[in-house]
């Protein structure tokens, strides 16, 4: 399960969160949300992170809030990164800003409606109040996770018909020897509407009537199943043909940051993976496939 924090803004930068919420950037940092697929940054001064900084993981939830203000809003990192120049180009204006140095990526920001106290009740640090990065006890969001139902994986849509895939799929069955489970494999191509995962990529199958598209997509495990790795959520992805040949290939690979493509030399090719709703790699399998 995701972890929470809770990020306390000293009272003179709430202008700058304030901005940040609107998403107005300057281009430098325009430029480098785009190579982070990205919408939103935000910046922390290196003395405010704290050994907190090493918890914080894709997908967790973070708060962000003004001291003793109830203004907050919550955003699910997309990306982690500490980088030396970019407070400089993201920061231009503020004093300290050599000092800021660690990156939390959003892809959006939601309203927050749990009170600053509320937070500030279940929070772990002892030092509550202060300017930096907190984490949230986890009994307290876990009871809440517990109420809420899980998440749907969408209802398929009609996939396209045996006739058009049949053969493909046959052959690869053969050359992996592996039956896999077909559920998941439905459940998952329609979790993506059938797109490839790659960012800006997609394979069309055909335009219908209306001259809307229809995709067509394959399940790759990411760790080959004829090496016993998992026939599960977590080493599975939706990829177009392309793609998937070219995991397949070992010629493409996932950065440990579980976002970024890099290739067999480990040079970021300039593509990014992305994830829906609950589905995420295994880490495990990522570090696997880097291993060997
Ligand atoms: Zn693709």
């Amino acid at each position: 399960m995701p972890n929470q924090f809770f990020i306390i803004v000293e009272k003179n930068d709430s202008g700058k969160l304030r901005q940040f919420k609107i998403g107005k950037f300057n281009n430098e940092t325009n430029k480098i949300l785009k190579k982070y697929d990205s919408n939103y940054v935000w910046g922390i001064h290196k003395g405010a992170i704290g050994s907190i900084w090493n918890k914080i993981r894709k997908n967790d939830k973070v708060y962000l809030t003004v001291q003793r203000e109830n203004f907050k809003i919550i955003g699910i990192v997309s990306k982690k990164t500490s980088n030396p120049n970019f407070g400089e180009l993201i920061y231009p204006t503020a004093i300290d800003k050599k000092q800021i140095n660690h990156f939390l990526f959003f892809d959006k920001l939601e309203k927050c409606s749990i009170s600053y106290h509320e937070l500030k009740n279940n929070s772990i640090s002892k030092l509550f109040g202060e300017e930096g990065i907190h984490e949230i006890k986890k009994e307290y969001y876990s009871e809440k996770v517990k109420k809420v139902k899980p998440v749907k994986i969408k209802k398929l849509k009609k996939l396209p018909s045996e006739k058009i895939i049949g053969q493909a799929e046959r052959r690869r069955r053969n050359v992996e020897g592996f039956v896999r489970n077909p559920t998941k494999v439905k459940n998952l191509k329609a979790l993506y509407d059938n797109k490839c995962q790659i960012v800006q990529c997609d394979f069309i199958l055909e335009y219908n009537s209306k001259n809307e598209k229809k995709f067509y997509s394959e399940v790759h495990h990411y760790n080959p199943l004829k090496k016993r790795a998992d026939d599960d959520y977590g080493n599975m992805l939706v990829l177009c043909p392309n793609h998937h040949a070219e995991f397949d290939f070992r010629v493409k690979f996932i950065h440990r940051d579980g976002i970024t493509i890099i290739n067999q030399n480990g040079k970021e090719t300039g593509e990014t993976i992305k994830f829906r709703d609950r589905h995420a790699l295994d880490i495990k399998n990522i570090e696997k496939q880097l291993e060997e």
